[in-house]
């Protein structure tokens, strides 16, 4: 089954790269999201995307597919430029999309 992708952001490279989930303090001390860190520039050559490889842009994919993300940590989603662009604190939810899912 394809994953759900929002229809509010785009998932597009472009996005990927502007996404500052990267120094988002609930992904900090995750093993598997610096494993995907590790592989995101070729990651980011596929066509489709695929939202598994890519451990950010949650706004348009959804929840995480790391489990070991400490959402107890404080969301920084209000200071990056998607989220600007996107108008996304009109839409829900307004933040934690790697926990509560994509932008709608
Ligand atoms: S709004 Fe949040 S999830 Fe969406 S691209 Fe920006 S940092 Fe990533
Ligand atoms: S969606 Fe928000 S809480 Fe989750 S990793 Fe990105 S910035 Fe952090």
């Amino acid at each position: 089954m394809e994953p759900t992708i929002s229809t509010i952001t785009p998932f597009t490279a472009s996005n990927v790269k502007k996404c500052i989930c990267g120094s988002c303090p609930v992904q900090t001390n995750s093993q598997c999201v610096k494993e995907k860190q590790a592989t995101v520039k070729e990651a980011l050559q596929a066509n489709p995307l695929n939202t598994a490889d890519i451990p950010g842009d949650y706004c348009a994919t959804g929840v995480a597919t790391c489990k070991d993300i400490d959402t107890k940590q404080i969301c920084i989603c209000g200071s990056c430029p998607v989220f600007t662009d996107y108008q996304l604190a009109t839409h829900q939810p307004m933040g934690y999309y790697c926990r509560d899912g994509l932008a709608t």
